[in-house]
């Protein structure tokens, strides 16, 4: 029996707070209770919000709680390479397109849709979905704007892909998504629209860095919170056109504000750096997120 592997993946562009300690330490310990591994990863693909000293930042506060895990972290901005191979798979399978709008041609577009009253489609975050509109561009007129130094974003298309894979995809939740889903998930991946899977700043997305690196480094939980749950879908997605393991996904509920929102990095109050410095013990995090010590 190969032992289960769990990983936290956070984002060295902030500090961590309360929620990233909760999420950290669930997953330390159900590697534990069920004598699995533990891998740390920086998903830090944004080079231009992540950085080492953050990177540090983050180090010092998951050892300042107690935590442990294997090394090396894998961090993501080491690893184009990989997302890149993945990406070119999707090209060659012709699943994914160079898309030319601009956000300010994607507003325009969109304005003027609804001006006509009808609301534009929007996915499970809120966010209006990509036109598409250069989704059928002539191969000769995308090598064109590319030679010509037209900035341009790779965007997975969605219903390509469905067609593609020809059958509806699920994973297995173990916690449950924000209306209670649980168990076997049906993954609407629709919903999404052709979401981006590599920029010209960026070369490679959370979606995409996300699904390639679970794979390469064998995870079988993941452990993350519930603001991903749908996300999960795209996730299922890409792991079946490009032939990937799918892990079981536990999504962990989020620690909110005393005002009911989502903690953020951009507020500090419940940085545990913060909290550390105001005389904030491990234990006392531990209890805070609900732990009991
Ligand atoms: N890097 C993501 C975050 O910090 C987590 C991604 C994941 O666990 O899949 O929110």
């Amino acid at each position: 029996m190969t032992r289960p592997v769990f990983r936290f993946a956070p984002s060295p562009n902030g500090r961590l707070h309360l929620g990233h300690a909760f999420s950290a330490l669930l997953n330390h310990r159900m590697a534990r209770d069920v004598s699995g591994r533990f891998l740390l990863r920086m998903e830090d693909i944004d080079t231009t919000r992540c950085s080492a000293e953050l990177e540090r930042g983050v180090l010092c506060d998951l050892v300042w709680l107690g935590l442990d895990w294997e090394e090396p972290v894998r961090r993501q901005s080491e690893h184009f390479d990989d997302y890149r191979a993945a990406l070119e798979r999707l090209i060659d399978a012709e699943l994914v397109y160079p898309a030319f709008m601009s956000r300010g041609e994607v507003r325009g577009r969109i304005a003027d849709h609804e001006a006509d009253g009808e609301p534009w489609p929007r996915d499970p975050d809120g966010a209006p979905l990509y036109p598409g509109d250069d989704r059928h561009l002539a191969t000769t007129e995308r090598e064109a704007r590319i030679a010509e130094g037209h900035p341009f974003a790779w965007r997975l298309d969605m219903s390509a892909a469905l067609r593609h894979l020809g059958t509806t995809l699920t994973w297995e939740e173990t916690e449950c998504g924000s209306g209670g889903e649980t168990g076997c998930i049906a993954a609407r991946a629709e919903a999404w629209g052709d979401v981006v899977l590599a920029r010209r700043d960026v070369p490679a997305s959370y979606h995409l860095s996300v699904v390639v690196d679970d794979a390469l480094q064998g995870v079988t939980h993941v452990v993350r919170g519930r603001d991903l749950f749908q996300a999960t879908a795209v996730h299922r997605v890409l792991q079946e056109l490009l032939g990937l393991p799918v892990p079981q996904y536990h999504h962990h509920e989020l620690v909110l504000d005393r005002d009911g929102r989502k903690l953020s990095k951009s507020r500090g109050d419940t940085s545990l750096h913060a909290l550390r410095q105001s005389g904030a013990t491990p234990a006392d995090i531990a209890r805070m997120v609900g732990f009991g010590g």
